[in-house]
Order: structure tokens, then C-alpha cells, then sequence
């Protein structure tokens, strides 16, 4: 007993299937009937073969329970034994295991030592109970496995397993039955036992250890389906075609709280998640009844102790003929995940903002420095060009001239007199008369002509395009806008006007030698526009002095 013991708990302990536990369980309450048989022949002494014949009866009893459980497990029913309903299940076997220990008023069996010795068992009433219970448990096994066998869509390893028990289950059940007969119905025409049962279980054994050595029915594959599936970081919850949960690995446990057995409804689970993700759960469920093909995604917030990003996913089982046999849903947590994306997020809104600031800052800088730019060619007073400005120009603009041949004038005018404007009415007066001067002046001027302040209150202009006739024009418009110009002087209605003395040039002969040194040509050109100027002063002031010969 103590080494059956060992046994029993070495076998329940250590890693193997379930699979192969509940079968060498079977085995060993197959071992129990031949052994305590055998053992009530060896003694005459009626109270122990009493008691070696209440043992066997009793591993008979279980026989049923025995078989039962291990075709459950055998086609993969398995998940509808919870604990509760195994307690259920073997209650028919239990209450006879007890029946036939206890063997109230010898209603199970007695002994009748008067008669003869194959006569002297007599079965009870209880005896027949068993026999009922074991048939009950048979009749449902032969159920189950005939069942597994009609579907078509098993895989053939399924079919296999459930073929060997069947046949092995025929032989016992054949066995037992030809042991009932013979034995206990026509007891009074064999002068001894005949062990049909015995050969029965021996038959059935026999076949079923040959099976798994021959055909490996119960592979170590579900060991290792077993254990991939507790080692990987996914929660796993198999459905089968009823959504009944048949399979569910171990990390589903902060997930979602499930078991084997349970009927996955959306009403069911959609309790455990926030309530936004209610709406979104059912509708995950409502495409999946309309889509049943297709594999579906959903990111959903779990609120099972903390707030989890969950990917579920559900992908249909199809068999080989494309029918959906049940569906495989997963559970990923991405909260890791989502929160390094909202990082990223908010670090890359935080650059854009940034980038904003930064944008705005070069537009600044680009402002100030076209600012810049404007202040460096021109005059803060008048706002006319600067006199580099201007001298950069024209070296540029009069080699093209000569080159393509195109006439151009260039006049230079001071103020007359400026110094005793000053003088009378102050050099703020004086300089509202020179931008004032400024403006007549360029109001008569062309678009394209430059207007730039040579220093002090002496003025350069450069006529592009410009022959003589159009610079007499012009420089005579100008000068009268001048006279006609008056400005203010502050002191009551007074005003005060100025006049301009101009010297003009204008080029309409070209020499192509001068472009060998434009810088010197442009000087020589300035000082004959100078020179004339200085003459229309010397002549009187207020008036055009035309250089001649250029
Ligand atoms: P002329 O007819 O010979 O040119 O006589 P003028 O008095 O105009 O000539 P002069 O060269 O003697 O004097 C020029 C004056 O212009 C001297 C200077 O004070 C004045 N002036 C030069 N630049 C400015 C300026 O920006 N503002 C003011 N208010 N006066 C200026
Ligand atoms: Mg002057
Ligand atoms: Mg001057």
C-alpha cells in the first residue's frame, strides 16, 4: 500500500500530461481487481477474504469514473471538469466504493460458509447498484468517444487517440460483461471463478500501452504547447465554436479575469474594462460576429489594479475545410509602448514650438538686417541713396552703357546759399529744407533715375536711358520745382525756399577703351558734372550748366 502510495504520488507530481496521469490512474485501478482476487483465493479464512474481496470491488467501482474521466480528457473535454463538476461526476462511484466497504447487513456481498466454496458468495442488492453505476459510466464514455469519432473535422491524431480508446474500452466492457454472465448468472455450473474481467482489463491494457508506444497518442507536444504558451508575454484565451474559454495560458491573469469553462460573451468580460472602452468592446464584438473570418484589433484601457493599453486581438480557428472551429484572442500590453509615444509626442510638440520661436527669430533677424542693409546705402536724413551707393552703381550700370551703347546723364546740384537758411532759421528749419527739397526734386524724377545725397547739401542724380534732350527736360522740371518749393520755417506763416545750382552730363558717344578702367572714367565723368556745376555757381546760381563734351 505505502509503495502504491509513492506511486500514486510520484505520477501526480512530476511533468508529465494530465493526459498520462489520468491514464496510469486508470492503470492502477485496473491493477487493483486481478491483485486482491488473486489474493482472496490464497485464504480459506472467510473474514480476510472478505476483505481482499471488498478491496477489489472497491477498485472495480472506480473502474467506471476511471474510464469516464480519461475519455474526457482524451477528447480534449476536459475543460468541463472543473472541480465542482468532477465532485458531481464521481459521486455514483464514490457512494459505491462506500457501499462496498461498508457492506451494511451484507447487502453488497456476503459469505455463506455452509455451502459449498463456489457457492458461497451471494451478491446483494448493492452489488447490482455498482454494476448499474459502472454501466452508466461506460454508456456515457461510449457516448462521448462515438461522438469524437462523426466529426469529421478532428485531426487525425484526435481520431487516433479516440479510436484506440474506444476499441480498448470494447474489450473490457466485452470482457466484463462475459465475466458477469458466466460468473455471477450461471455460478451454479462452474465449479470455480473464471477471471474473464481480469483478462478483460489485462486485454485493454495490453492495447492501450501498445497504442502509446506504437502510435505516440499521447505525444509530449501538449507539454511543450503547454509551455510556450505560460512563457510567452501574450495573453491566450481559446474559444471553441460555443466561445466556451477550452484553453487559457497563464499570463491572461492581468489581463482578464477567466477560466476554463467559462462562456466568453461580451457581457461578460466587458464589465472589467473602463467604461469608455465598454462601447468600444461591444462593437469590437459586433464586427466580430459580422466578420467572422477576419482577424480583428482593438486597443483597449484595462482597469485591473492600474490602467493598462491592451492590443486584443481575435483571429478565427479554422479545420482543414475551412469551417471556424472556435477563435484565438490575445492580449498585448503596449502601455510601455503608448506612454514612449506620448513622450515622443509632447518632446516633438515641445520642437515645434521651438522651431516656431526659431522661425520667428529669423524672420526678426531678417528684418533688422534688410534694416541693415537699407541704412548701410542710404541717408538718414533725407532718405535718398548714400553717395557709396550711388558711386556702386554706376561703375556697374555705365559699363553696361558703354557697352550696349546706351545713353545716359548724370546731374549734380547744391543748395544755393544753404548756409544762411541755417544761419536765419536754425539747422533744424535747415533740414526740413533739404528733405523738403529732396521731395520736390523727386517728384519730377523718373522711377528708375537715382536720387543720392553726395554730402552735405550737394545731390547726385543718374538718368538711365537718358539722352540729352530728356536730362535738359528733366533737370529744367526739377530746378523749377525747387524755386516753387517752399517749407515752412515754424515762425508763424513764414516760409522759406531755396534754389539749386546744377552741372549736367550726359554720355551718348561711346569709347569702348574707357572699360579698361571703368573706376577712372566714372571719376573723370563726375568731375566734368562738378566742373559745370561749379560754373552754374560761379554764373550766378540757380541754373543748368550742361557739360559739353563727354
Ligand atoms: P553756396 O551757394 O556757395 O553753395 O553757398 P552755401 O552757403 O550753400 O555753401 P557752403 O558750403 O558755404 O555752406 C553749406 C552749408 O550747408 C554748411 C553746412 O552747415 C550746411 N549743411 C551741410 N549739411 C547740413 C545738414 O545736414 N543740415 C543742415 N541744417 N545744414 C547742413
Ligand atoms: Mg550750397
Ligand atoms: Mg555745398
Amino acid at each position: 500500500m505505502v509503495l502504491i502510495g509513492l506511486f500514486l504520488y510520484l505520477f501526480s507530481s512530476s511533468s508529465i500530461t494530465l493526459l498520462h496521469r489520468i491514464y496510469m490512474f486508470l492503470h492502477v485501478v485496473f491493477m487493483l481487481w486481478p491483485l486482491f482476487q488473486f489474493a482472496s483465493q490464497t485464504t480459506a479464512q472467510l473474514s480476510y477474504r472478505l476483505f481482499y474481496l471488498s478491496a477489489s470491488y472497491a477498485g472495480l467501482s472506480l473502474l467506471g469514473l476511471g474510464w469516464f474521466v480519461f475519455v474526457l480528457f482524451l477528447t480534449g473535454q476536459s475543460y468541463y471538469i472543473h472541480k465542482g463538476r468532477l465532485f458531481i461526476l464521481s459521486i455514483p462511484a464514490v457512494l459505491s466504493v462506500i457501499c462496498v466497504i461498508w457492506n451494511p447487513h451484507g447487502l453488497f456481498l456476503s459469505i455463506q460458509a455452509q455451502n459449498m466454496p463456489s457457492e458461497q458468495l451471494r451478491e446483494g442488492p448493492l452489488y447490482w447498484v455498482m454494476i448499474i453505476q459502472l454501466i452508466a459510466y461506460s454508456v456515457a464514455s461510449y457516448i462521448i468517444l462515438l461522438f469524437k469519432l462523426k466529426r469529421k473535422d478532428e485531426s487525425l491524431r484526435q481520431r487516433k487517440m479516440a479510436k484506440t480508446a474506444l476499441n480498448s474500452l470494447f474489450l473490457l466492457s466485452f470482457f466484463a460483461f462475459a465475466d458477469l454472465f458466466i460468473n455471477v448468472s450461471y455460478v451454479y455450473h462452474f465449479s470455480r471463478y473464471i477471471p474473464l474481467i481480469s483478462v478483460g482489463m489485462a486485454c485493454s491494457a495490453t492495447y492501450i500501452v501498445y497504442a502509446i508506444s506504437r502510435n505516440r497518442v499521447f505525444d509530449i507536444i501538449q507539454i511543450v504547447q503547454r509551455d510556450v504558451m505560460n512563457t510567452m508575454s501574450m495573453g491566450i484565451i481559446v474559444l471553441d465554436e460555443n466561445n466556451t474559454v477550452i484553453e487559457v495560458n497563464k499570463v491572461i491573469k492581468p489581463f482578464i479575469r477567466v477560466k476554463l469553462g467559462d462562456v466568453f460573451t461580451p457581457s461578460a468580460v466587458v464589465g472589467q474594462f473602463k467604461s469608455e472602452a465598454t462601447k468600444q468592446l461591444l462593437d469590437f464584438f459586433e464586427a466580430q460576429a459580422e466578420h467572422p473570418l477576419e482577424r480583428l484589433e482593438i486597443e483597449l484601457q484595462l482597469e485591473l489594479n492600474h490602467i493598462r493599453h491592451v492590443i486584443m486581438q481575435s483571429a478565427p480557428i479554422l479545420n482543414q475545410k475551412k469551417r471556424i472551429v472556435g477563435r484565438v484572442l490575445t492580449f498585448q500590453n503596449v502601455t510601455e509602448l503608448r506612454m514612449l509615444l506620448e513622450e515622443t509626442n509632447i518632446q516633438n510638440e515641445l520642437l515645434q514650438e521651438r522651431n516656431q520661436e526659431l522661425l520667428i527669430v529669423q524672420d526678426e533677424l531678417f528684418q533688422a538686417n534688410k534694416k541693415l542693409e537699407y541704412m548701410a546705402i542710404t541717408d538718414g536724413l533725407t532718405g535718398c541713396f548714400n553717395r557709396r551707393y550711388l558711386l556702386q552703381q554706376l561703375e556697374e550700370e555705365i559699363v553696361t552703357n558703354v557697352r550696349h551703347q546706351i545713353p545716359f546723364s548724370i546731374f549734380i546740384f547744391d543748395l544755393d546759399h544753404f548756409k544762411q537758411i541755417n544761419d536765419k532759421h536754425g539747422h533744424l528749419v535747415g533740414d526740413e529744407v533739404l528733405c523738403s527739397t529732396v521731395e520736390a526734386v523727386r517728384s519730377k524724377l523718373r522711377l528708375t533715375d537715382v536720387l543720392a545725397r553726395f554730402g552735405g547739401e550737394e545731390f547726385t542724380v543718374y538718368l538711365p536711358h537718358t539722352n540729352r534732350e530728356q536730362a535738359d527736360l528733366i533737370a529744367e522740371q526739377v530746378k523749377i520745382a525747387v524755386e516753387h518749393n517752399s517749407v515752412p520755417t515754424g515762425a508763424g506763416d513764414s516760409t522759406v525756399s531755396v534754389t539749386i545750382s546744377m552741372g549736367t552730363i550726359t554720355v551718348d558717344r561711346f569709347d569702348m577703351t574707357n572699360l579698361t578702367y571703368p573706376k577712372a572714367y566714372l571719376k573723370g565723368l563726375m568731375a566734368q558734372a562738378d566742373a559745370a556745376l561749379y560754373e552754374a555757381k560761379y554764373n550766378g546760381r540757380n541754373q543748368i550748366v550742361k557739360h559739353k563734351l563727354a
